[in-house]
């Protein structure tokens, strides 16, 4: 239901009506259309929305001196450029502009859709990119050592983000070229897609949502105002950080657009498995191998911490598979606290001996050394 909305025509007003005039013949019909009034009359309640829309604009002052530059534009009677929204492009569609979605919000989509269309002047103002928007924010996985994750440390990561094109400055046009209103939008920046009781607003496909198309478009980032950019942030690595840990750093995402404040990076730690070290909360638990001499008659070990420092351990004879001896401290640190490096003995039993070791072996055993 497209229609050439005449906001003076619905209030029954003369365009040079005074602001007084316009509120009274708001109120009047406002009383007539109520939707209390007229409980289950459908066109009644489509007539007080119409109402209520019209006086939303002409009911403000600035709105409505807004509304009268359209007008003079010929927004309202296919004389705007472009003043096409429905059909295919190229089509010629119809001339009428619908704000009917506008009014969904309020006041305040309607109040938006002047301000983009107006951006701070007339439309044949030129070259007009978007307001400050926010840098794109970046959620990263990375994957660590143990080692930097318990201990903390610097690890250098290489990120691609969109950023603002340098030689356009985002609003996608050529050096030189001209800014007209998008056509396929008449300069809203948006289209309203579904039919019924709801339409969905999308950013305009043509001019992607600039309500302007330049004449020309930007070469370096195809008009889109924006180009990957690669970086490489260094990454302060917290002490103590585990798989699934998460640090948030403020304006280390994209940059923002027209001076908008840089998006953040959202890093997730994934913690490496490491050969050696396992972890069971702010404990380090090293697994080390004995061979059965060893966990038998006893011996001393070296294990190293992981500050690589080597603790001298001594096993004591008769040591089983599975024992554990703690090294107080040298575990992973959180504020005050301190765990302790654990280390486990796990007794290697070999798969092959020599004739002679085998020889050994049954001896051993024959002597009454196995209980069982
Ligand atoms: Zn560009
Ligand atoms: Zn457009």
């Amino acid at each position: 239901m497209a229609q050439s909305k005449d906001f003076y025509a619905v209030l029954g007003v003369s365009s040079g009506a005074s602001q007084e005039e316009i509120k009274k013949a708001y109120r009047k019909l406002a009383k007539k259309y109520h939707p209390d009034a007229n409980a289950s009359d459908k066109k009644a309640a489509e007539r007080f929305k119409e109402i209520s829309e019209a006086n939303n604009v002409l009911g403000d002052a600035k709105k409505r001196r807004q509304y009268d530059e359209m007008r003079r534009l010929g927004a309202f009677s296919g004389g705007f450029p472009g003043a096409r929204r429905s059909g295919p492009p190229g089509s010629g569609g119809n001339s009428n502009v619908n704000y009917q979605e506008f009014d969904l919000g309020g006041l305040g989509g309607l109040g938006d859709l002047f301000s983009s269309m107006f951006g701070g002047g007339a439309p044949k103002q030129s070259t007009r990119p978007r307001g400050p928007e926010k840098g794109q924010s970046i959620e990263t996985n990375l994957e660590i050592p143990f080692r930097v994750a318990a201990r903390g440390g610097k690890v250098p990561i290489d990120l691609e983000m969109s950023e603002e094109c340098g030689i356009c400055h985002g609003n996608g046009a050529a050096p030189g070229a001209q800014i007209r209103v998008c056509s396929e939008c008449n300069g809203r920046g948006v289209m309203s897609f579904g039919q019924g009781g709801f339409a969905v607003n999308r950013p305009c496909p043509v001019c992607l949502g600039r309500g302007q198309v330049p004449t020309d478009r930007c070469k370096t980032c195809s008009g889109t105002g924006e180009v990957r950019a690669r970086r490489k942030v260094n990454i302060n690595v917290p002490v103590g950080v585990d798989t699934g840990s998460k640090i948030r750093l403020k304006g280390q995402g994209g940059k923002g657009t027209a001076n908008g404040p840089a998006g953040d990076l959202v890093i997730t730690f994934s913690v490496k498995p490491d050969r050696f070290y396992t972890r069971d909360g702010l404990d380090v638990i090293a697994t080390v191998p004995l061979n059965i001499a060893q966990a038998t008659l006893g011996t001393k070990i070296n294990v190293n911490t992981l500050d690589n420092k080597k603790v001298a351990l001594r096993i004591p004879g008769g040591t089983p598979s599975g024992k554990r001896f703690r090294v107080r401290g040298q575990g992973i640190e959180k504020g005050a606290l301190r765990g302790d490096l654990i280390i486990e003995v796990s007794i290697a039993v070999p798969e092959k001996l020599s004739e002679e070791q085998e020889r050994m072996m049954k001896e051993f055993a024959d002597a009454g050394g196995l209980k069982y």
